[in-house]
């Protein structure tokens, strides 16, 4: 035989091939789980232990929605997955990888489609067949979905393709990272708003507590540059999560609802103006045959024109009723009062869903994955905050703000407030009696953050301490600026001995404040200042009791000055 009769052979029997496959007719190798009957259908596998096993590998995957996730539930369980090579009779078990993981979900056949021609193959020089590459969905050489039973449906098969290319996309931009079980809610969902990538979780336990960040590390990778930001994630989660508790309302629900139905009315009008156009359509397309039937057959030319035009008016026909059954499909849609119900009491099952700790934070994340669609945060260091614009599914978006936690320093940091305080204290009171002042309102010094340190109070060293923190102006420099003398000097002023201005000062005769617990200043009068008596023929105590009662008579005695 030539070469050219070969050709020709070949190319009719891969002609007949092909006929055949179009038909869903022809036999190729099944995978794992499906198996030929007598009369040549495919049908699920008679060992109960293979299908049981599919099933669950299955099920698992809606679960854990990842391909690694499963082999690790696989491994964990002790399950292994069945395989039959070719030409062997009897299914053997071994551990499930994920390469034949991806296999089975990647495959339409355990959907119950028939479907061949999903790779391009080419035989190499030593005469093996090699994968050239995939081809595309449309490119299939057939695909004829419920060709035969399934383990899973087409539409779950399609979803499960979804999830695994959301998956697969680790390393890219866009990265949506199958749910994990850390505590920071948006995994794969929190944009910086900086420079637009994606920010990685981290976690790292501190003082026997989980915490998670949001970093922008990417520059950081490819580029050695500094992390672009990193925020603390746990206000940033409470923040989403309280507004997704309160976005969930059934109130919310019923509006959404009131809305679907006034879309409803308006697509019934808009349907009954389509029959409009098909009505007027048809009175188009019967004037137009009517004209063409009346005319003389032998007037070709008029004819041929008529004709035409009643085929162009049965076309416009054809289109509107085309455009009516479109238009009827899309708002096919219709929500019962039972629909109704459910979402509303869905609503109430999600708040309890999402408060309750048992619920893990893999399941929380899922079903954020259903309300919001991304996150972008933006750290503004000068204010202490962080700033989340949440993006929802439906397209509306929304801005929060929340305070980033306080560093260590920061927290032990006294108030701002109590040094304003104790400054305004000082023109009055010594360090004790501040620190009492400071109590008594219940205010504590910074260090009472630290755990275990709860209960300190202020004391007069911790005041002396914020004073001198904080520079400001000590009590002595504040009584020599009013004008209050040292014990020499007023002793020298009075002309006295220092002891007898200390008597005097402890029998009121003159005035004296505390700088501290144990030193004072003293107020020297100007006008009519005290002098000294003789203390035979007026003691102290009894010039004392008569200042004290010309003090009550006549409060304005000290403008006046000393009298006595
Ligand atoms: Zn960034």
């Amino acid at each position: 035989m030539s070469e050219a009769e070969l050709h020709v052979l070949k190319a009719r029997l891969r002609g007949g091939i092909l006929n055949k496959v179009r038909r869903g007719e022809y036999r190729c190798a099944l995978p794992t789980g499906f198996v030929y009957d007598e009369a040549g259908n495919v049908v699920l596998d008679s060992d109960a232990q293979v299908r049981e096993t599919i099933t669950y590998f299955f099920e698992t995957f809606d679960r854990v929605g990842s391909a690694c996730q499963t082999v690790k539930v696989f491994r964990n369980e002790g399950l292994n997955m069945p395989s039959r090579p070719c030409n062997q009779a009897a299914a053997i078990f071994r551990p499930l990888t994920a390469s034949a993981a991806l296999r089975v979900l990647n495959n339409p056949r355990y959907a119950g489609a028939y479907v061949y021609g999903r790779r391009l193959y080419r035989r190499s020089a030593n005469g093996k067949k090699t994968v050239q590459r995939k081809r595309q969905f449309d490119d299939w050489l057939a695909c004829i979905p419920e060709a035969h039973p399934g383990y899973i449906t087409w539409e779950r098969f399609q979803e499960n393709l979804k999830i695994l290319e959301t998956n697969g996309r680790g390393y890219e931009v866009a990265r949506a990272s199958p749910p994990r079980e850390g505590a920071a809610l948006l995994q794969g969902r929190a944009v910086c708003g900086r420079c637009g990538r994606h920010f990685r979780v981290r976690y790292a336990t501190r003082r026997g507590r989980q915490e998670a960040w949001y970093v922008c590390d990417r520059a950081h990778g490819s580029r050695g540059e500094p992390n672009c930001q990193s925020i603390a994630g746990s206000p940033i989660d409470e923040a989403i999560g309280a507004l997704v508790v309160e976005r969930m309302t059934p109130a919310a629900v019923e509006l959404a609802l009131e809305i679907r139905t006034e879309i409803e009315a308006r697509h019934e009008e808009a349907d009954q103006l389509r029959c409009r156009a098909i009505e007027r359509a048809q009175i188009e397309a019967d004037l137009a045959q009517r004209r063409f039937m009346l005319v003389d057959p032998g007037n070709r030319l008029v004819a041929d024109t008529l004709e035409g035009e009643w085929n162009d008016k049965l076309r416009a026909m054809a289109k509107a009723c085309e455009d009516r059954e479109h238009g009827r499909q899309e708002e096919q849609l219709v929500l019962d009062d039972v629909v109704r119900e459910r979402l509303v009491s869905m609503t109430t099952d999600f708040q309890k869903l999402w408060g309750d700790p048992g619920t893990p934070n893999r399941e929380r994340k899922r079903l954020l994955t259903y309300l919001i669609e991304d996150a972008t945060l933006i750290k503004i260091p000068a204010a202490g905050s962080t700033r989340i614009h949440v993006r929802f599914k439906g397209g509306k978006t929304e801005t929060l703000t929340v305070l980033n936690p306080k560093s260590s320093a920061q927290q032990v940091k006294t108030q701002p407030q109590v040094v304003e305080l104790v400054d305004k204290l000082l023109d009055e009171h010594i360090y004790s009696e501040i620190a009492d002042l400071l109590n008594e309102q219940g205010l504590r010094p910074g260090g009472s953050a630290r755990p275990g340190r709860g209960d300190d109070c202020f004391t007069a060293s911790r005041v002396a301490y914020l004073v001198h923190r904080y520079g400001l102006r000590s009590r002595y420099d504040r009584l020599r600026d009013r004008g209050l003398l040292t014990k020499e000097e007023a002793a020298t002023r009075l002309g006295i001995h220092p002891c007898t201005l200390v008597r005097w000062a402890q029998h009121s005769i003159i005035t004296r404040l505390a700088y501290n617990a144990h030193a004072y200043l003293y107020e020297a009068p100007e006008l009519n200042p005290p002098v000294k008596h003789c203390s035979r023929w007026n003691p102290l105590v009894d010039r004392a009791a008569t200042i004290k009662a010309a003090k009550v008579s006549k409060p304005s005695y000290q403008t006046e000055g000393d009298a006595v």
